[in-house]
């Protein structure tokens, strides 16, 4: 038997072993082809299908309005960072961001290339510990922007601001896209690098309103713009194939387990678990983020006694409970539970917690 462990990396992470096994065993015969599917043309009718296949997916899985369009694109989602201002931004208009941490703070920085930017909220403050909820989204900018959860700090939004109807607002939701259910009407855009929630690294996929296409200059070279995509099914060039088609089976296997709905009831289910186990231990572990404000995907805390908290990931590390150290922004642990993680495997983190707290405390 092959060795498998429990993978609490924060990205790439770990993947469902069912997509593991069938990508495995139609590695050198994709669909009877006689070749892998990294080695078939993007144009042949076996790769077209399966594209056109995953977009359905994520149009069922998510509920998308017929009036959105969706792109399979290379780059991750810090190339977003930048494409999403020089796809919206209009001249003469502001675009408004809300700083939740690490990745929203570099969204600002490519956003500040194309024009200027109005940070509305920021958490900064302390330590990016929570969501910001007084502040305000103006009329008569180019768009609003958040970062659904915040891989780093372990934050996520639990509510989503009002945005005046003439602002769209634009949302990186790398960590947590299909891990609880979203109206997509909310929003303009939807963008997310797949390797947290979705497949592995090497695709980002776009979620774009089919209206906001139209904004973007004449000039703007023809691979940064979203319609050069939304125009081609994301074939204007090569596609990254074997990340599309890796996301193509675990979006079958969330299809298979009832779909975002049911995804969302386990994740509550193994979050809960986690900050049970840090609620309970009378200050051994620390939570990071404010309860109000907590990530159902990365559950991150600190320890009374930071002495111990190698220790700690060590010993987890012996049991097979893999990638506990926490960011160094934040220090501690982190707990990645994206949608691949098994139940059975917070079950056994969340043991681990409460022995290692007895054995150290
Ligand atoms: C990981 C991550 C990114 C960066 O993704 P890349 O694909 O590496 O560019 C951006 N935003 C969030 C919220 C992330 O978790």
């Amino acid at each position: 038997m092959t060795k498998r462990v429990f993978n609490f990396y924060p990205g790439p992470a770990t993947l469902p072993l069912k997509v593991l096994e069938k990508a495995r065993d139609e590695f050198l015969d994709f669909q009877g082809t006689g070749m892998s599917v990294m080695e078939i043309s993007h144009r042949s009718k076996e790769w077209d299908k399966t594209m056109l296949e995953a977009t359905d997916q994520v149009k069922r899985l998510m509920g998308v309005p017929d009036d959105y369009k969706i792109i399979w694109l290379g780059g991750g989602a810090s190339t977003q960072f930048y494409m999403a201002p020089a796809n919206l931004s209009l001249p003469g208009k502001k675009m408004e961001y809300v700083n939740t941490g690490t990745w929203a703070t570099k969204a600002i920085k490519e956003a500040k290339l194309f024009g200027e930017v109005n940070v509305v909220a920021s958490s900064e403050d302390e330590k990016f510990s929570y969501i910001p909820k007084d502040f305000k989204f103006n009329s008569g900018t180019s768009f609003a922007h958040i970062t659904s959860n915040n891989t780093i700090y372990g934050t996520e939004w639990n509510y989503w601001p009002d945005v005046p109807s003439d602002v769209p607002l634009v949302c990186d939701m790398s960590s947590d896209l299909m891990a609880r259910e979203v109206n997509v009407k909310d929003f303009g855009v939807i963008y997310a690098g797949a390797q947290k929630n979705l497949g592995p690294a090497g695709v980002t996929l776009v979620i774009v309103r089919e209206d906001l296409l139209g904004r973007v200059s004449e000039k703007t070279p023809t691979m940064m713009k979203w319609k050069t995509h939304t125009d081609t099914e994301s074939m204007f060039n090569t596609p990254p194939v074997f990340a599309v088609y890796i996301c193509k089976l675990s979006l079958d296997y969330l299809e298979e387990l009832g779909g975002v709905k049911a995804m969302e009831k386990m994740n509550r289910e193994k979050a809960k678990l986690l900050y049970d186990a840090i609620d309970a231990s009378d200050g051994f572990y620390k939570g990071h983020a404010r309860k109000d404000s907590r990530s159902l995907m990365n559950v991150t805390f600190t320890m009374a006694n930071p002495e111990l908290e190698d220790k700690c990931a060590k010993e987890a590390a012996e049991l097979d409970l893999i990638g506990l150290k926490g960011h160094r922004s934040v220090g501690g642990m982190r707990a990645s539970i994206y949608n691949a993680m098994p139940l059975e495997g917070v079950k056994k983190l969340a043991q681990f917690m409460k022995d290692f707290q007895k054995r150290n405390q």
